[in-house]
């Protein structure tokens, strides 16, 4: 009885061993597999949707000659702009999970290109039935600028006041924080002796490394340069990029050298090319 039972828990002795060398291979494959799965990225379903900011911003683009010219042709871009007349426009790619990320053109009314730019993007993510996270794109922040093909909205440069209560750009920072965005690319267009007068991405180190990091990254992409001011918000306190960046979304400007209220397609591919470099940088595309 003793040899039976000594044999008994021998054999269980022996299922266990097995069992447990099982286990610690079968949980080593697993572990791997998690590792390799955590660098493919989960795609998720388009669903496109604009949402009209009413922030008396309302404006009609087609006013603008420059613009009206170079609107592409979509469906989604249409709806676009007819809802700019009632505000600003955002549209909304993805479904609202995964990464965030934020486009802004039009911050300057009369930067035309970038706009254009920003539209074509939309036209091209429309088609997409999957994307890689949630992008944001704002073509226009204020209509009504650009319709006049100004820089300024009631008077005031809009990239020198984001760091004024209830100012457009103000308004978009928080928005950016409610959307919980990982990063922020601001879109111009730089005059010829212009500053900065050249094809170029900015970005600042302090108090956001990350934002002096995308901007060395996006202009490797781009193949453009690339400049990083020491402090954000020192040399332009009310810029919409450095208020980004202090309040903790990393963000860059990006510029393409146009003279103001003008378009041209060298320009507007540039921008795009930016934008696209912008969302590559983000593992958006
Ligand atoms: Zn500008």
């Amino acid at each position: 009885m003793i040899f039976i039972l000594n044999n008994k828990f021998k054999k269980i002795l022996i299922a266990i061993l097995i069992l447990s060398v099982f286990m610690v291979s079968f949980h080593g494959v697993s572990a791997a597999g998690t590792t390799e799965t955590t660098n493919i990225t989960t795609l998720i379903k388009n669903v496109p949707k604009i949402t009209t900011l009413k922030w008396k911003t309302g404006g009609d683009v087609k006013k603008n000659y420059a613009i009206k010219k170079s609107i592409p042709k979509s469906k989604l871009v249409n709806k676009v702009v007819k809802d700019a007349k009632y505000g600003t426009p955002i549209v909304r790619f993805g479904n609202g999970s995964g990464k965030k990320v934020f486009i802004v053109a039009g911050v300057h009314g009369n930067e035309i290109a970038s706009q254009i730019a920003a539209l074509k993007l939309i036209q091209t993510l429309e088609k997409k039935k999957y994307v890689k996270g949630t992008i944001y794109i704002i073509p226009f922040t204020a209509p009504w600028v650009t319709a006049h093909n100004s820089r300024f909205y009631k008077g005031k440069n809009l990239n020198s006041v984001a760091n004024e209560k209830n100012t457009v750009t103000n308004k978009i920072i928080n928005l950016a924080k409610n959307y919980k965005v990982v990063a922020v690319g601001d879109f111009h267009c730089t005059q010829p002796g212009g500053v900065p007068g050249r094809n170029i991405i900015l970005g600042t180190k302090i108090p956001n490394l990350s934002s002096a990091n995308m901007a060395k990254g996006i202009a490797k992409i781009v193949n453009m340069p690339y400049k990083n001011e020491k402090y954000a918000a020192v040399s332009y306190p009310g810029a919409l990029e450095d208020n980004l960046s202090v309040r903790g979304i990393p963000a860059v400007t990006c510029e393409v050298k146009i003279p103001h209220g003008t378009i041209n397609k060298k320009a507007t591919a540039l921008s795009l090319r930016q934008m696209n470099g912008f969302l590559k940088y983000n593992k958006l595309l």
